[in-house]
């Protein structure tokens, strides 16, 4: 087992180790420097047009809500700070995911992680109403470098040390040091103090997670490590399997320790997410639908109160809820016929509508035409009604509309249609059912009719009406539905004309020589 200086010597002359762009470790070494200018450093970025319009495109983003444009890099350096400038640059140094090697690393993963950290502490910073807020954005997003440092250069040992963590096991320092022999708190920090990076950064990276045993009196620098701890567990709580434990610590935590209100807490965990997925743009990382926190906690909880059922507890609540289901399931059912019968039916007679004849009566024709047999249609129409309303009232007509319903009813076969056609005209399909068949059936409605006696209230009262038959074989015959209807109501009105309460089948021979 190596010493964990051992280690450090091992990863910095590892050929693995990242390298800063040019421009970075530029940067680092002349923002070192006492008697550098913000014109200084602002040329120095300028030189490299594409990352000083990433840096512009970013500052001018809904993520620092400037009001003002900010057009030149200058400009930037000077309302923004130099360390501010400086951050975004390494930001952008590091954040470069399309140009990562394809080396088993995954790097995606990883950078996304990292940003969300980097994004929670500079709302924190911001929360706090801390100056350099941004300095919490570099340092949240390199809190983890030394992960990317040993995972690389220790590339099996590490995979030991992700399971450990994985399984909860051991937190991610101590599963370092068991497998590897250094942390990478430690191995971070002290790689990019070698690189001259500024304590600001450097501490950060060493105590993110015991920020506590920091010594200095810089306040700044430990309320730095604090914010960059406290992302630190944010970003756990999406892979935690007891999320609101850790929601719980980072509450705590940042009460105790950042003297934050319970309401600032509750805004900064409703907005991280957004503000992740807005700030990933400029950096090319798409983050990967984001859930919310809260989302996040309502998850975990369904799957702890399923987790928390016994077998049989599990088995008793998914009988009930199919029980539930079939039920509501039944009453629907009986709910969609009921409202399928009110669009079919006559409210007076319930008779079937005129609509409903229409298609069923299409339905049979074609079925006929298919199995070879005749269908039948027979007119209906109550002789002199509108002298019977007249004599007798409309209530009066109206109970005879209903129970003539009920007559016809009581003589048709299951599968006859008997319909109200509109009025005091109603109509019958017949189906398997050639025409002289047609007409004995109506003939048999036409005389129990007329020997029907209609009872109401102690008076009785006597109707007859007038039927007309007509019949389609449609696989022998070639004229369609309206003629068929038409053919049956001209058969019906031939029976008023020789006299009302009568049977008359449709003849071709009528309609060539008239009456
Ligand atoms: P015809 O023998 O020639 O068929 O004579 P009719 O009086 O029956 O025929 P007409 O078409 O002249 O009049 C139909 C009457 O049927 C007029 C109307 O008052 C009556 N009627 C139609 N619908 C209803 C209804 O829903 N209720 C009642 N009570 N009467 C109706
Ligand atoms: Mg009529
Ligand atoms: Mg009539």
């Amino acid at each position: 087992m190596m010493t964990q200086e051992e280690v450090l010597t091992f990863v910095l002359n590892s050929d693995e180790l990242p390298t800063l762009s040019a421009v970075a470790s530029r940067l680092i070494s002349i923002t070192a420097e006492e008697d550098t200018t913000i014109s200084d450093i602002a040329s120095l970025i300028s030189k490299d047009i594409s990352l000083s319009t990433k840096i512009l495109k970013v500052v001018n983003s809904s993520f620092y809500s400037f009001p003002q444009q900010i057009g030149t890099i200058h400009q930037a350096a000077s309302i923004l700070g130099t360390n501010a400038v400086r951050s975004l640059v390494l930001s952008f140094s590091f954040l470069k995911p399309d140009k990562q090697k394809k080396d088993g690393f995954d790097y995606a993963t990883f950078w996304e992680k990292s940003l969300s950290e980097a994004v929670a502490s500079r709302m924190l910073m911001t929360a706090l109403e801390a100056e350099d807020s941004e300095e919490g954005f570099i340092a949240g997003l390199l809190q983890n470098l030394g992960v990317l440092i040993l995972a690389k250069a220790f590339p099996a040992e590490y995979k030991k040390v992700d399971q450990a963590v994985a399984d909860e096991e051991l937190d991610r320092s101590e599963a370092e040091i068991k497998y590897i022999g250094a942390d990478h708190c430690y191995i971070g920090s002290e790689v990019v103090r070698n690189w001259g990076f500024p304590a600001s950064i450097v501490e950060p990276l060493r105590y993110h997670h015991e920020p506590h045993k920091l010594q200095t009196k810089d306040q700044k620098l430990k309320l730095l490590c604090e914010v960059v701890c406290l992302s630190g567990i944010i970003s756990r709580v999406y892979s935690a399997k007891k999320p609101d434990e850790l929601v719980g610590q980072f509450k705590s935590q940042a009460k105790r320790r950042l003297q934050l209100t319970e309401k600032k807490l509750e805004d900064f965990l409703d907005r991280v997410h957004t503000e992740v997925e807005e700030i990933g743009k400029f950096f090319d990382i798409k983050i990967q639908n984001q859930k919310s926190i809260a989302e996040v906690l309502q998850i975990a909880n369904a799957e702890l109160s399923v987790l928390n059922l016994s077998y049989e507890q599990m088995n008793r609540s998914l009988v009930e809820k199919t029980v539930q289901l079939e039920m509501l399931t039944a009453e629907l059912e009986k709910k969609n016929k009921l409202l399928e019968r009110l669009a079919n039916v006559d409210g007076l007679t319930e008779a079937y509508n005129h609509r409903y004849f229409q298609s069923f009566l299409d339905r049979e024709i074609s079925r006929a035409e298919r199995n070879d047999y005749t269908v039948s249609v027979v007119m209906v129409d109550i002789d002199n009604f509108k002298k019977f309303n007249d004599l007798h009232g409309h209530q009066i007509g109206d109970y005879v509309l209903r129970e003539f319903a009920d007559v016809a009813r009581s003589l048709l076969r299951e599968y006859d249609l008997f319909a109200r056609y509109g009025g005091e005209e109603f109509v019958l399909v017949l189906p398997e059912t050639k025409a002289s068949d047609g007409e004995i059936v109506a003939e048999k409605f036409r005389s129990a009719l007329a020997e029907h006696t209609f009872s109401h209230e102690r008076e009785t009262y006597h109707i007859t009406a007038s039927f007309g038959v007509a019949s389609l074989s449609p696989a022998k015959e070639s004229f369609d539905k309206d003629e068929l209807i038409s053919r049956a109501d001209s058969a019906l009105y031939e029976s008023k004309r020789k006299g009302r309460n009568r049977v008359t089948s449709f003849s071709q021979k009528k309609k060539w020589f008239g009456k």
